[in-house]
Order: C-alpha cells, then structure tokens, then sequence
C-alpha cells in the first residue's frame, strides 16, 4: 500500500533538490566571488543536470573523486581545487581530457571555490582550521585576508614542540616543526595549503608561530632568520574541512544531501 504524501511532506521532498544554477549564484554570494582575485575559476566549472539532490564534497576534483560521484550516483562534486586554473593550457588533452569527459558522460555538475573558501569566516578553511584547534581568532592580515591570527587561549602560552604535537594530535598525522625558536608562543598565524609565501605577513604582524599546510624549501631559512615557528601539517589534510562544512551549509540551505570522500594526499 503506497501512502499519499501530507501537504508538508510534500513541500519537504519538493525542497530537497535545487536547479544547478541556481546552486550555484547562491555559493556564488554566499562565498562572495566577486570581491576575489584567483588564479582559479570559482563557480560552476561543468554543467550537468538541471536539478541537484546529492552532493559529493572533496578536496581535488581528481579522477578518483569522480569515480567516486559517479558510484555514488551523485548530481554535482563540489571541490576546493578545481579542474580550471588561469596560466595552465586550456587543452582538453590526457588526465584534464578524462576527468572533464567522465563528468560530461554522467551529467555531473562541477563547482570549485578556492581562495573564497579558504577565507569564508564560517566555512572557511581557516575558519575551521582555527575551530578544529582550539584558535580564538583576533582578526586577519595578509593580501584578501588570507592569514588569520589568533591565540591559544587568553593566557596560554606553549613551546614550539608542544605546539607541533598538539596540531598532530588534532589533525591525526605527523607535522612538520621546521624551526625550534625559543621564544615562547602565544600568538598563532594560520593559513591552510600552500601558505608558505604568506610566512612573511605572519613574521609581520609579530606572530610567534606560523601554522599552514604546504611550504617550500626557501621559507624554513626565512623562518629560522625571523625567530617564529613554522608548522606545515600538509596542504590536503588542512583543506578537507572547508569543503565539509560548506557542504552542511547546502544540507541547512537547500535541505539536500551531501558525503564527504577523502581521496588522500600525503602532501
Ligand atoms: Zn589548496
């Protein structure tokens, strides 16, 4: 026996889908694009289907995300890096060419937000980074705000070691400590992924310790020189939670559905 849908049942099931574009002008305001400058495209990269009722939310669109969207019969894969970067050639030739062409084949839409998802105050990377840790923040600094600052408590003051393992435990991997300074740390700066040529903002507005995802070879001397700490607790593993909560958002928004897929990096 099938049971006739009440009038409220029906206006919920009614709202657990949303039209693809409409999705996607609403991530557009939510996250302010506009007030961006990015070497990424962010908004819809690839039209699917019309209406959108589950959402698989990843780090990379990489050809493993996909699969996984497409298994998981997923409408739309919203990533923080996307599939569209300006300098990189347009040519849709080799790895580009396969994961453009299994997104096409099974109608899934692609939306990625970069730099606006790293700074959002709610669903930001950073945002999260700070909550995943404890951080209260106490403002930005840095080009579009890309660095936050904040403290570990109002009086709590740690050494470098006892910092690095406390973001191990709380990220669940190892870390890298990349300077032992003596100074003791009570301001933090944080910045999630490939942070390392924000170190200098960090060294600027005086913080003790720099926490952030990836660096590279030149700014563990510039760490050492300017006596602050430098963290790098991996560039994937600082950028899942963005992209998670912005999926929770879209579930309290929209009433839809999302999951999660963590197709790791170690870097
Ligand atoms: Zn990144």
């Amino acid at each position: 026996m099938q049971s006739i849908p009440s009038p409220t049942d029906a206006a919920a099931l009614a709202r657990r889908s949303v039209a693809r574009d409409e999705l996607a002008r609403h991530l557009d305001d939510f996250l302010n694009v506009r007030a961006f400058k990015d070497a990424a495209f962010n908004g819809l990269q690839v039209a699917g289907r019309d209406m959108v009722s589950h959402v698989v939310v990843g780090v990379t669109a990489n050809k493993a995300l996909i699969e996984q969207a497409i298994a998981m019969k997923a409408d739309a894969l919203l990533v923080h890096h996307g599939l569209f970067w300006k300098g990189d050639s347009p040519a849709l030739v080799g790895y580009h060419r396969e994961r453009v062409a299994a997104l096409l084949a099974h109608d899934i839409n692609l939306y990625a937000y970069h730099l606006p998802l790293d700074v959002h105050a709610e669903v930001g990377n950073n945002a999260c980074l700070g909550r995943r840790l404890g951080l209260s923040p106490t403002g930005t600094c840095g080009e579009a705000g890309l660095v936050t600052l904040g403290r570990l408590g109002v009086n709590a003051t740690v050494g470098c070691t006892v910092l690095a393992a406390y973001v191990a435990r709380h990220f669940g991997r190892r870390v890298t400590l990349f300077s032992h300074p003596d100074r003791p740390i009570r301001t933090i700066a944080w910045c999630t992924g490939a942070g390392g040529s924000l170190l200098g903002e960090a060294i600027a507005a005086g913080a003790d310790a720099f926490i952030t995802g990836e660096i590279s070879e030149q700014h563990v001397h510039q760490a050492r020189e300017s006596n602050i700490t430098l963290i790098a607790a991996g560039h994937h593993a600082t950028e899942r939670d963005g992209v998670a909560a912005l999926g929770g958002h879209l579930v309290q928004r929209f009433g839809i559905t999302y999951q999660f897929i963590d197709v790791n990096s170690p870097v």
